[in-house]
């Protein structure tokens, strides 16, 4: 496995839409296997192709639906979430129940977008080895979901954000 160069803002290649993959072999192996670790060093939530400089329809994102809680109720620390993997993924349902959260993107650091998504998604796509699936996602599932399947459409955060708020850390902050 291999960590892979996160493509940043101003690169067109997030501005294009991506082709579906055809081919479930251990290229495209490869390729979710360096995603998934490339995830897990940028400590982010979710992942599309085109962020690896790949324009195929795939993504993946953490799972943390059956993550442990401490005594707060936060996911335990020391806990390692799996992720999920979606090759050419439709989204068949949206909820009309909707949230407005702000969400950043690896892609644009330092942005943070506030942006309405439906509370959850239905999702069909496939696996690795071209298995069809649907999974149902909410929360923050739900929104990634919606958002690594807009990437594979050349749509950003910087496309869909009602307002933004910026990171900075002036000194003496941090
Ligand atoms: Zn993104």
């Amino acid at each position: 496995m291999a960590i892979r160069t996160i493509v940043q803002d101003g690169d067109p290649i997030l501005k294009k839409v991506c082709r579906p993959v055809t081919n479930f072999d251990d290229r495209l192996h490869t390729l979710l296997d360096d995603m998934k670790e490339t995830l897990r060093d940028a400590q982010g939530y979710g992942l599309a192709g085109p962020q690896v400089g790949v324009m195929r329809r795939v993504f993946i994102s953490l799972d943390e639906r059956e993550a442990p809680l401490d005594e707060n109720g936060e996911i335990r620390e020391d806990w390692e979430a799996p992720m999920l993997e979606f090759i050419n993924p439709e989204i068949l349902e949206n909820s009309q129940e909707t949230e407005t959260m702000y969400e950043g993107c690896l892609s644009f650091p330092g942005h943070n977008a506030a942006i309405t998504r439906p509370a959850k998604v239905k999702v069909k796509a496939q696996d690795r080895y071209g298995n069809w699936f649907t999974l149902e996602g909410e929360g923050m599932l739900a929104r990634c979901i919606c958002h690594e399947n807009n990437h594979l459409d050349g749509i950003t955060i910087m496309d869909l954000a009602e307002s933004f708020y910026e990171d900075d850390y002036p000194d003496g902050e941090e």
